[in-house]
C-alpha cells in the first residue's frame, strides 16, 4: 500500500522540505502521498518538527512512526498520547554544521580573537596564545554531535575532556561519566562546550555550585539548550570575573527578549540558535530512509529511548 507522510511542520518549513523530501522518495524509490495536510486516521508517518500544531497524538491511528526534524526532542519526547516509535534527526549536515561552530567559537576563545578584532586602537600589545596542546576543553555530552565536536577538537590539538552519562570510550578524549565525573570535567575546562540534551536531570545542570569548580577565567560555549545553565548563576559568576566569556546560542526563551541582561553583557556573545541548522538535502534523505525501514519491517534509525528523555 501507498504510505501518507504528513509534513507537521510550518508551511514555511514545508517550502524548503517539499522538493528534497520528493527527490528522496524517488531516489529510494518508494512512492508516498507526502502532505501538509492529510486526514489523522489515513496517516502513516508524521515528520515533526517541535513548532508542529500536532499535541494530540490520538487521532493519528495508524501512525507507525514520528520522525523529528531536529536533533533535540524535548518538545514531544514527554507527550503521553505519541505511543508509536520516535525518531530524531541524525545528519551529516546537522553534524558538520556543529563542528565548525563549535570549533570556531573554541579558537575564537582560545585565541584570544576579540582583543584585535574589538579593540583595534594603534597600541601594538604582544600577547601570545598558548598552543591548543596547553587549554584544555571539557565537553559535555558525547553523542553525535559532542563526539563529532571532541574529536575535531582533539584533532586541533586540544586535550579533550568528555562527560556523558554512560561510560564511553572515544579514541584520544578523556571519557567521564557520573557525578565524580563531571567534577574532574568541570576542574579542568578552561573552555567548555555543553552538548547534552535538555532533560529533567539536565536542567540547570550547570548551576552556581558547578560554574565554581570551572578553572578561573574559564569559557563556555553552549550550543546545547539555554536550560542547561542557570541564567542568573551564570551571570552573577560573568561579573565576578570567574567566568571570562560565554557564547550562548540557545535559550530558556527564543528569540531571545531584547531586554534579557545577555544582550547587553559585556562578556556573553548571543548567537540566535544557530549553531546548526538540520540540512533539507541530507535530512530529507535520513527521513526517508526511515520510511523505507518502516515499509520492510525493519527497525527504524535514531530511535529515542523515552524513560531518558533523548
Ligand atoms: P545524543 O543523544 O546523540 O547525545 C547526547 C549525549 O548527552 C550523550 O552522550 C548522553 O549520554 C549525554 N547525556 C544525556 N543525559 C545526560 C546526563 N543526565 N548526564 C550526562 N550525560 C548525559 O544527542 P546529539 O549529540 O545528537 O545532540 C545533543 C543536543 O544538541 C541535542 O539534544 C540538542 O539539544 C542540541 N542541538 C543544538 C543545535 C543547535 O543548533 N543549537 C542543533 C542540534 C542539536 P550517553 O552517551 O550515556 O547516552
Amino acid at each position: 500500500m501507498t504510505p501518507n507522510i504528513l509534513f507537521a511542520a510550518r508551511p514555511e518549513q514545508w517550502d524548503i522540505y517539499e522538493n528534497p523530501l520528493k527527490s528522496a522518495l524517488s531516489e529510494a524509490g518508494i512512492t508516498a502521498n507526502l502532505a501538509l495536510d492529510l486526514p489523522p486516521e489515513e496517516v502513516d508517518y508524521m515528520i515533526y518538527a517541535p513548532n508542529s500544531a500536532v499535541q494530540d497524538f490520538t487521532p493519528y491511528t495508524r501512525l507507525k512512526a514520528v520522525l523529528n526534524l531536529w536533533a533535540g526532542v524535548e518538545n514531544i519526547v514527554g507527550n503521553q498520547t505519541l505511543k508509536v516509535p520516535l525518531a530524531r534527526m541524525v545528519d551529516h549536515g546537522l553534524t558538520q554544521g556543529m563542528v565548525e561552530w563549535v570549533t570556531g567559537h573554541v579558537l575564537r576563545h582560545h585565541l584570544g580573537m576579540d582583543a584585535h578584532i574589538l579593540g583595534q586602537d594603534g597600541v601594538w600589545r604582544k600577547t601570545i596564545p598558548p598552543l591548543a596542546e596547553d587549554r584544555p576543553v571539557t565537553v559535555l555530552g558525547l553523542g553525535v554531535l559532542g563526539q563529532a565536536c571532541a574529536k575535531a577538537l582533539r584533532g586541533l590539538g586540544f586535550p579533550v575532556t568528555g562527560w556523558s552519562r554512560s561510560p564511553r570510550e572515544v579514541s584520544d578524549i578523556a571519557c567521564l561519566s557520573g557525578d565524580d565525573g563531571l567534577l574532574k570535567a568541570l576542574q579542568s575546562a578552561e573552555i567548555l562546550v555543553l552538548l547534552l540534551p535538555l532533560t529533567a536531570e539536565t536542567e540547570n545542570l550547570l548551576n552556581a555550585e558547578r560554574l565554581a569548580l570551572l578553572p578561573e577565567g574559564a569559557m563556555i560555549v553552549n550550543p546545547g539548550r539555554g536550560p542547561l545553565i542557570d541564567d542568573d548563576a551564570l551571570l552573577a559568576a560573568l561579573d565576578a570575573g570567574h567566568i571570562g566569556h560565554a557564547t550562548l546560542d540557545v535559550f530558556r526563551v527564543e528569540p531571545l527578549p531584547p531586554a534579557h541582561p545577555y544582550w547587553a553583557h559585556p562578556r556573553v556573545t548571543v548567537t540566535p540558535h544557530i549553531a546548526s541548522e538540520t540540512r533539507a538535502i541530507t535530512a530529507a534523505r535520513v527521513i526517508i530512509e526511515n520510511v523505507q525501514r518502516g515499509e520492510a519491517g525493519e527497525p527504524f534509525l535514531h530511535l529515542v529511548d523515552r524513560s531518558k528523555g533523548y
